[in-house]
């Protein structure tokens, strides 16, 4: 078992959760595989030592232990997987990283049809 980052993460990224990971998971993809988002960050399955670090830190609410990833991100499971082994790297969150809005937070989830 691994955690997730899901869709909630796309286009956001602002990199909070690879400052607490242990183990340094968590990826941002570098190939040319287009099945490879490379606009959201994916934890490797293999490496994750089901710490729970991430899940606080993220500011957008995107990071799940695998069993509770919500019904519309079920995908992403698979998604995170397609990291394992391939051309990535652990990104260093920005200096001026500012953080989002309650407003911000609540509209992405209802961008991808999710409701806590
Ligand atoms: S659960 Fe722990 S080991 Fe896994 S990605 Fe999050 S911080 Fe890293
Ligand atoms: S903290 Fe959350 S939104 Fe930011 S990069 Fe990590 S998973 Fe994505």
């Amino acid at each position: 078992m691994a955690y997730v980052i899901t869709k909630l993460c796309l286009d956001c990224m602002d990199i909070a959760c690879t400052q607490v990971c242990p183990v340094d998971c968590i990826y941002q993809y570098q190939g040319d595989d287009s099945s490879i988002p490379k606009n959201q960050l994916l934890i490797d399955p293999d490496e994750c030592i089901d710490c729970n670090a991430c899940v606080p830190e993220c500011p957008w609410g995107a990071i799940f232990e695998e069993e509770m990833v919500p019904d519309v991100f079920k995908e992403d499971t698979e998604i995170n997987a397609r990291v394992v082994g391939k051309l990535r790297f652990v990104p260093t969150r920005p200096d001026n990283q500012k953080m989002p809005t309650p407003e911000e937070i609540k509209a992405n989830k209802k961008k991808w049809g999710y409701e806590e």
